[in-house]
């Protein structure tokens, strides 16, 4: 039985308990969030080695780490090597996004090295075979791509990327609208250039009973992306993207029918005063089913700072009940992430997911800022350093300039902490 299957029966799987210790709430709790959709915990049953996490209505907001190779750089080295950085710097999931080198021998090694649970785009690796086998992506057949979404089912991988909702409808949109940056999902844009070529209709739309199958035998989690996702402000909230929401909505239901855990996949770039009601609009259409947003990037124009810019985004979204947030690096627009980017990334999204957390009331969120206001109030340097969610930094800075007091070098003398303690007599709280 799948988790959804379990949990639709009345049984609290070992997951769902796990799931439960690690937020600090009740297992029936989690039961029934995914027995009604609106918590997944994907944990395809070859990966035996992971960790499950819990993600959706309720529970801390999660941050994703994409890694992966690219035609021009990276080997399985190089990949572990970002798969180490992103546990370490406290991603819930790594996506392993590999498009260059052994695709299948990258992913076996990730997925045999992390407790995370790990996503991938199977259609990447199905459109470079039909390039090395037919000449063109566009020759692709459809048994290729559902051999290479059974593989990567087999080999352990807990969620896929299927743009199951770019359909000839929603191209037909995408063409009428005119847009600035067209389509920047590079499974989306596989997708459409075979419609388009082959005159038909999307295969993982067309046979999607038969990705419900692969899925459902392995327990693998569909996140349903988004193909025709914004690329820049001005293609936002567009009538091509809503579109292929609408379908995401059915195909969500039709998931969930066949015992298929499934969350759903969102923008992208998105001005500040849109990301609410994109949120809203996910939530209601998909019966509320966990929603995972790229960023969302709320300004073009910060290349190299991006890690910023879709961390302000996943801050509002969150707070708006976006349950997953996919990290964006510095390297963003510009080049393939080093493991520095990598860190970067995981930190940025998740003092986004933090802070939407403390919104939603998850629980312990508002608790670890009141630990850290009291720590900074009794200016005690090693509680604040541990607290902070890059201890390493914390101290590194702390010490960067000695200060003859207890107080730190910006204000030494003249703390005003001190200064006012001194004054009322009153003394810092307690940790
Ligand atoms: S010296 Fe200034 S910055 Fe440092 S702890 Fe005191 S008030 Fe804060």
């Amino acid at each position: 039985m799948t988790q959804l299957e379990s949990a639709r029966e009345g049984i609290i799987s070992p997951q769902m308990r796990l799931v439960a210790e690690h937020e600090g709430v009740e297992a029936e709790l989690i039961r029934q969030g995914v027995a009604e959709g609106t918590i997944i915990i994907p944990a395809n049953i070859k990966h035996t080695n992971l960790v499950p996490c819990g993600i959706g209505r309720g529970l801390k907001t999660k941050v994703n780490a994409n890694i992966g190779t690219s035609s021009d750089f990276g080997n399985i080295d190089t990949e572990l090597e970002k798969l180490r950085v992103a546990i370490d710097s406290g991603a819930d999931t790594v996506m392993d996004l590999s498009t260059g080198g052994d695709t299948s021998a990258i992913r076996g090694a990730i997925i045999a090295s992390s407790p995370l649970p790990i996503g991938t785009v199977p259609i990447y690796q199905a459109g470079i075979e039909a390039i090395a086998r037919h000449g063109a992506i566009v020759k692709m057949t459809a048994d290729e791509l559902f051999a290479v979404i059974e593989e990567h089912a087999r080999d352990g991988v807990d969620f896929i990327t299927v743009h199951c909702g770019v359909t000839q409808s929603a191209i037909a949109r995408l063409k009428q609208q005119g847009r600035v940056a067209d389509v920047v999902s590079r499974g989306g844009a596989f997708l459409i250039g075979w419609i388009l070529h082959n005159e038909r209709e999307n295969p993982l739309y067309e046979h999607y009973d038969r990705l419900l199958e692969i899925a459902r035998e392995f327990d693998v989690t569909l996140s349903l992306g988004d193909g025709m996702r914004p690329g820049c402000l001005a293609d936002a909230t567009d009538r091509a993207q809503v579109e292929e929401l609408l379908v995401i909505g059915e195909l969500v239901q039709r998931a969930q029918q066949a015992g298929v855990q499934v969350m759903v996949e969102g923008p992208g770039h998105l001005p500040l005063n849109q990301i609410e009601a994109n949120v809203q609009l996910e939530k209601a259409i998909c019966k509320g089913a966990p929603f995972y947003v790229l960023g969302p990037l709320v300004t073009d124009i910060a290349a190299g700072y991006d890690h910023i810019t879709g961390a302000i985004g996943g801050a509002i979204a969150a707070a708006a009940g976006t349950d997953f947030l996919c990290y964006v690096t510095p390297a963003e627009h510009l080049s393939l992430p080093d493991p520095e980017d990598v860190r970067q990334g995981v930190i940025a999204s998740r003092i986004a997911a933090h802070a939407g957390d403390i919104v939603k009331g998850v629980r312990g969120a508002q608790e670890w800022d009141m630990k850290m206001s009291k720590a900074r109030k009794g200016l005690d340097w090693e509680e604040q350093a541990r607290l902070s969610l890059n201890p390493e930094l914390s101290r590194r800075v702390h010490s960067k300039h000695a200060s003859a007091g207890s107080a730190c070098s910006m204000c030494g003398e003249y703390c005003a902490m001190e200064l006012v303690e001194k004054y009322l007599g009153i003394s810092a709280p307690k940790c």
